[in-house]
């Protein structure tokens, strides 16, 4: 593995050290810039990308030198991100896995847990997907109704789960299910192979055509004892982690918005709208994405990566991220009327705005952002339950 650039370069000649990486490195044949979950048609583009990335010292850059990562600091992380995003290629091949699995590994994973599945994870191998919600457990996660009973052998799993982005091509999960019946110290967290007899996987299609996220039913589904991550009763902590972790990454995506603000401004130039008050709106949403790049890389800089700083910057990007999809649906007027999957400048952007609706729901609502903010940041009474 050739290791990628470290702390020793500064900033500009990081910038110009990923630059020049992605501008030269070959693209598999159908790779394209899927965002954080890839469709099935992505996984093969995507895991050969994923591989000349990671054989290069550019995958998982956030984590420990010791699992394979780099170590990276924020300010690196947001350039790669950023580099990535301006030459039109994925970052990683999927979030679940890299982000989220592999964090709660290397935490509360056991050593033959952390051998066995963090180097696949690492070389993109495996694919995870995260099977918290439920149709009756979303932001009330604590509602989890999954069961998993211990058996002789293991733990036998009954239940429905929904929204599991990338089940459909995943090769493992990372499930939340009821143990006992304490609300929060009845859950538990597993490992869960998807191809273990009793699961099925329904992909849900999007509205904007494509079908990244799925139901999974478990019909009986036997895991193995060492399914289990950490302690029995333990998996609402580890939930918690996972989540601040989620809004951390998604927080991030703020880099990302850069490429798509610059599209937008160059469809104005296009029809010729470049008015004041166009550029006005544009100006204020430009300054938004630096003031939440800086929050970003102030909070993780901060270390407390559970902060509820992080729910501010969930909360704020997302919102942004919609107004951002909106504005440059109105540039493009009644060109906003394309098949958004064909490949063109507009459809980039109207699938900005089609997968806008969804940031403010993922990874946590909006609503519940503020709740958190009322009730941790601001000290507000609690919301009565
Ligand atoms: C694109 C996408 C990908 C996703 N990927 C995954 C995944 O991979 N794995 C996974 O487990 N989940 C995933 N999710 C699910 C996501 O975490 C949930 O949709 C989210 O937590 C909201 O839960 P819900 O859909 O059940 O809505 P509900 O909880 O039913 O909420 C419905 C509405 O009520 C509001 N509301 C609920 N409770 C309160 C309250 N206490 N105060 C104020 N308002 C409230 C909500 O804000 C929302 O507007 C994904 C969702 C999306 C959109």
């Amino acid at each position: 593995m050739t290791a990628a650039p470290g702390g020793t370069l500064d900033l500009e000649e990081l910038r110009s050290r990923c630059r020049s990486f992605l501008e030269n490195a070959p693209r598999p044949d159908g790779l394209r810039n899927y965002g954080p979950t890839p469709t099935v048609d992505d996984i093969a583009p995507g895991r050969a990308w994923h591989r000349y990335l990671a054989e290069h010292g550019y995958a998982c850059l956030h984590w420990p030198a010791e699992h394979g990562g780099a170590d990276a600091s924020v300010a690196y992380q947001a350039i790669f991100a950023e580099e990535c995003a301006r030459a039109g290629v994925p970052r990683q091949l999927a979030i679940t896995g890299i982000d989220l699995a592999g964090p709660i590994l290397i935490k509360f994973g056991s050593a033959e847990q952390k051998s066995r599945y963090l180097e696949p994870i690492r070389l993109g191998d495996h694919v995870w997907t995260q099977l918290f919600s439920e149709p009756g457990a979303g932001s009330d996660l604590a509602g989890v109704r999954t069961k998993a009973e211990k058996t002789d052998k293991g733990w036998r799993i009954s239940g429905q789960k929904v929204w599991s982005s990338a089940a459909n091509s995943a090769e493992f999960g990372l499930l939340l299910a009821r143990t006992g019946p304490e609300s929060h110290r009845g859950l538990s967290m597993f490992i869960v192979p998807m191809n273990t007899p009793g699961i099925a996987v329904r992909p849900l299609q999007q509205m904007d055509g494509e079908s990244k996220f799925n139901e999974v039913f478990f019909d009986g589904a036997e895991l193995s004892d060492d399914a289990l991550i950490g302690e029995p009763g333990q998996g609402w902590a580890i939930a918690m982690v996972t989540l601040g972790r989620e809004r951390l990454t998604l927080g991030s995506q703020a880099v990302t918005m850069f490429r798509l603000h610059d599209r937008m401004v160059q469809a104005a130039r296009d029809r010729d709208q470049l008015d004041p008050l166009l550029a006005r709106s544009m100006t204020r949403l430009w300054a938004r994405m630096w003031l939440l790049r800086y929050t970003w890389q102030r909070a993780i800089d901060e270390g407390d990566t559970a902060s509820a700083a992080f729910s501010v910057l969930k909360l704020m990007t997302s919102e942004t991220d919609q107004d951002l999809g909106d504005l440059a649906t109105e540039v493009l007027g009644t060109d906003a009327c394309v098949d958004p999957s064909d490949g063109s400048d507009d459809a980039e952007l109207v699938r900005a705005m089609l997968v806008g609706r969804a940031q403010t729901i993922l990874g946590g609502t909006s609503e519940i952002q503020r709740n958190i903010l009322g009730e941790r940041v601001l000290g507000l009474p609690k919301e009565p339950r």
